[in-house]
């Protein structure tokens, strides 16, 4: 059998179903489904689905539709007719239809939609006549179809630049460029409309009557003529074939292409088609069109959500044109309170609505995005789809979807993507600075969270600002999909227009970006790049402040601050993790706050105590003046007599991260770095340390040049500084047990973990061990106790450790994989220096990534895997974890669950990601289905 090209749905019937996303897009898959599942028989508009393997071999050839294409397209749009009982292209009774994109995934406004096509001049009479004699709404559509054809098909999609002029078609797969805005023929047209609107004295389109329109119309059609060189099509066919074909080339479309990139989608995914019959929301004030939520997508609240406008086609919603009305009483806001609710307006509609939404939710298991229109009292399904939401949102619905038993635990986990779950720790305005401001402004809420930035007013200004390392606000009357680059960079957006299904709204939600839209009371003034709210002015560069879970705008630089530790639901959603992950989840933390806050989020142990750190920040002064002294400290005597000084402040850092992570494993390493980053480079600072030691400053200037090292993160570090001084690693080790004995001695669970880092070899190992276990049997006697739980291990942060990690797990009980360093010895790229040449790595495509964020899993990877199979055929109960950065991402976190690790350890912000990437590797080795 031939190849099947299309797929038919309607009059509760579809060929196709939910699974064949693939095939039929995410939109063809779903109108299949709520047409033809019997569940649901849904009242969809009839139509037909082209595959995504016709857009993939409409590249491949030439622009060129496969053999029997038009034919099988002619028997669907018959079917059509039949269900219908209109004709295409027929002058008494026409059929029209949409021409709408649908790929596997995609974003709301990233490819084309041409409606009303097979509207000419011989259809028009007969239209008039379907509408009940309403030969506005007729001229309105129709105008409308010339504007959107000539864009999309006429311009666009024949990769015409209107700057110059007439170049005929593009070649295969080139990306089309967005026309310079002023000199498209969209703009054109709407400028002659603006025009004649002007003359009139009209304010608004609703203005225009009858005549006006028909004049519009062939101003319109004159003004294609003239620009583009060719006459505006008044064939149906013609029409129709122009359309799809315009949807197939907006996949190579410059929004589309830079979403793909956004999102890691291959370009060979290709996409649907669907042709549709056309349903009027805009006939009269018995038709409304809409767009819901079977849940509140900005908080994940149990209500149906949504808005809606009377008398109006589906664009206008989204484009944020008109502000839209409440569905019901709970989708009231601030913003739109005095508006009639579709409950009120048309309760019997709005209960058939509200009985598929429910249907739909149970039907999909999740929540559900869907459009319907209504035409003369009469209620049509135009799209349903999962709907995108913020990170709050998403753990609220999964933990109460398996409440309501709607789907099982595993299914929630999976439900909660780590960068969602990370928006939930993202920062919110310090409340008690916000209780003391004002707002300036007040918008909706449409992405939750704080952001503070400067202000810009284009997509573009964001990203050049954005590479300077500024923070941005990106201030827009209306955001559209060119704008998303901008977007992203931003920290929070701000639009004047539009409600919470407006683009900005859906797009900053998909990504969990603080943003605030429809804030009506800014006017903003592009030319002069002002923003004026009453009299106030801000200009380009001024600080503003977003609230985005409440709608706040403030003028100026709030500070921020972290709102995670009262999320309830949060922490009972990572109770979920835990009891699905195998990984232990550590934290990396060098202060007994952070381990505090580490085992807040439920870290269970620390993976990585940076000694050094205790040298570093608050209360650092006086340790770090000590170290300093004995860094330059010439004898052994001296050195002694400087770590006896240090001995207590080292001790007591310690004993209170012991303390704080009582009865759970800290990972103590003893000090890393090279010597020479403790010199002071102030004068002053010098001086005092010459005076204490006793010394002048030429001599004090001579021992710290002789610590110099060409390149000291090869140099005399780690271990190194062990074998060299191993009173050094006498005091800390000492420091270690000591804190643990009197932690003992006070019905502590001390367990310390001593680990050595930058080894390269057994000898050193054990020219250390022999260290530890001296010290540990003098503080035994010393605090007469018999045994103080403890390990010793390594870190395996340089290629040769993984080459003799068979040897070194003779001694080391534990090893810890030090990626940052694996990663900058494996590639031979300097972890402070990469910035240099990365981004030209990026670009053409050597590296996928930045190896120091994601474990390069072909490379370093495969060293990490060697060890491991080396270090437990010595030792098969060795413990093996990871401190590096990589320990938090996602991936990686999967690989080290993948390679059997025991934990990993992470900032303690990242912990709930930890946990939810080490849960999800799981259900993936599981093959979990959904
Ligand atoms: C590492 O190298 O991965 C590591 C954790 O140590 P540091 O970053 O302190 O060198
Ligand atoms: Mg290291």
């Amino acid at each position: 059998m031939a190849k099947k090209f299309i797929y038919f749905f309607g009059g509760q019937r579809a060929d196709g179903n939910e699974s064949m996303k693939n095939l039929l897009g995410g939109k063809g898959a779903n109108l299949a489904e709520m047409a033809g599942h019997k569940d649901l028989s849904l009242p969809v508009p009839p139509g037909f689905t082209i595959t995504t393997e016709v857009c993939i071999y409409y590249y491949k050839n030439k622009k060129t539709y496969p053999k029997g294409l038009k034919e099988e397209a002619q028997k669907a749009m018959e079917k059509v007719e039949k269900l219908m009982g209109r004709k295409f292209g027929d002058p008494d009774n026409p059929l029209l239809v949409s021409v709408r994109s649908g790929a596997r995934r995609s974003m709301p406004g990233m490819m084309e939609t041409v409606l009303n096509v097979g509207l000419i001049e011989k259809t028009i009479p007969g239209l008039i006549k379907q509408s009940g004699g309403n030969e506005r709404f007729v001229y309105d559509a129709y105008r409308r179809l010339i504007m959107m054809y000539s864009d999309v098909v006429m311009e666009k999609a024949a990769g015409i630049d209107p700057s110059t002029a007439l170049e005929g078609h593009g070649e295969r797969s080139r990306t089309i460029e967005p026309k310079d805005d002023e000199s498209g023929i969209r703009k054109q047209l709407e400028k002659i409309m603006a025009q004649m609107k002007k003359e009139k004295g009209y304010t608004s389109d609703t203005d225009l009557t009858t005549d006006d329109l028909k004049k519009l119309c062939s101003s319109f059609k004159q003004r294609v003529r003239e620009v583009l060189g060719k006459e505006f099509p008044d064939e149906p066919r013609e029409q129709l074939w122009g359309g799809i074909g315009a949807v197939f080339s907006s996949w190579n479309g410059k929004r589309a292409v830079s979403y793909r990139r956004i999102e890691g989608i291959p370009d060979d995914w290709g996409t649907a088609v669907s042709v549709q019959t056309m349903v009027f929301g805009n006939m009269g004030n018995n038709c409304a069109t809409g767009v819901a939520f079977t849940r509140n997508p900005g908080n994940g609240e149990n209500e149906f959500y949504g808005e809606y406008l009377i008398n109006a086609q589906g664009e206008d919603v989204v484009a944020g044109i008109r502000t839209p009305a409440p569905i019901n009483e709970y989708s009231k806001s601030e913003h739109n309170k005095d508006l009639v609710t579709l409950e009120k307006a048309m309760p019997k509609i709005y209960q058939e609505l509200f009985d598929i939404q429910k249907r739909l939710e149970k039907h999909y298991r999740d929540m559900q995005d869907i459009e319907f229109t209504i035409e003369k009292g009469r209620l049509f399904m135009l799209q349903c789809r999962v709907g995108k939401r913020n990170g709050p949102a998403a753990v609220r619905m999964a933990m109460e979807m398996v409440k309501e038993k709607l789907i099982t635990k595993d299914q929630a986990l999976m439900r909660v993507t780590p960068a969602q779950l990370e928006e939930l720790l993202h920062p919110v305005i310090d409340p008690k600075v916000e209780m003391t401001h004002k707002p300036l402004v007040k918008g909706l809420p449409a992405g939750p969270g704080g952001a503070t930035g400067q202000i810009v007013f284009s997509a573009h200004d964001a990203v050049e600002w954005a590479k300077l390392g500024k923070k941005v606000i990106l201030v827009r009357e209306e955001t559209n999909p060119e704008d998303v680059e901008g977007m992203r960079l931003a920290q929070g957006i701000l639009t004047a227009r539009g409600g919470m299904t407006s683009h900005a709204a859906l797009v900053a939600r998909g990504w969990g970006k603080c943003c605030i839209v429809g804030c009506s009371a800014l006017q903003v003034d592009y030319a002069k790049k002002e923003i004026h709210i009453d009299a106030k002015v801000l200009k380009e560069g001024d600080w503003l402040t977003l609230n985005g879970t409440k709608g706040n705008v403030y003028e100026g630089k709030l500070p921020m601050m972290d709102a995670s530790e009262e999320n309830k639901i949060l922490l009972e959603f990572l109770k979920l993790c835990n009891s699905v992950k195998r990984l232990g989840i550590r934290t990396n933390a060098d202060t007994p706050e952070d381990a505090k806050k580490a085992r807040f989020f439920g870290a269970e142990g620390i993976g990585l105590f940076r000694t050094e750190h205790m040298f570093y920040g608050k209360g650092s002064d006086e340790p770090l003046f000590i170290l300093r002294k004995m860094i330059i400290s010439k004898t052994l005597e001296e050195r002694k007599k400087a770590l006896d000084e240090l001995f207590p402040f080292v001790k007591k850092d310690i004993k209170g991260t012991l303390e704080a992570m009582d009865g759970l494993p800290v990972v103590i390493r003893l000090i890393d770095p090279p010597l020479h980053e403790f010199v002071p480079r102030e004068q002053t600072k010098l001086e005092q340390l010459a005076r204490d030691l006793n010394i002048s400053m030429e001599e004090l200037e001579k021992r710290a040049e002789a610590l110099h090292e060409s390149n000291p993160m090869m140099g005399h570090r780690g271990v190194r500084l062990g074998v060299t001084y191993p009173e050094v690693s006498a005091m800390q080790i000492r420091a270690v047990f000591e804190a643990a004995a009197e932690l003992i001695k006070e019905g502590k669970k001390p367990y310390p973990e001593i680990m050595i880092p930058v080894v390269s070899d057994v000898k050193e190992l054990n020219d250390q061990l022999t260290i530890t276990k001296k010290i540990y049997q003098q503080v035994l006697a010393k605090y007469n106790i018999k045994k103080i739980k403890h390990m010793f291990g390594t870190m395996i942060e340089i290629p040769r450790a993984v080459l003799v990690a068979g040897k070194l797990a003779q001694v080391a009980e534990f090893f810890s994989y030090g990626t940052n360093d694996l990663t900058q010895m494996g590639f031979g790229f300097s972890r402070d220096d990469i910035g240099g040449f990365l981004p030209d790595y990026l670009k053409k495509g050597i590296l996928p990534e930045d190896p120091f964020q994601s474990i390069d899993q072909e490379g370093i990877g495969e060293l990490i895997k060697i060890g491991i199979e080396r270090g437990r055929k010595t030792r098969k109960d060795l413990e093996v974890g990871i401190c590096g950065e990589h320990g938090g991402e996602p991936r990686s976190v999967e690989f080290c669950h993948r390679v059997g690790m025991d934990y990993v350890s992470c900032s303690p912000f990242r912990v709930p990601i930890a946990k939810l990437a080490a849960a999800q590797a799981v259900l993936k080795e599981k093959k979990w289905k959904p």
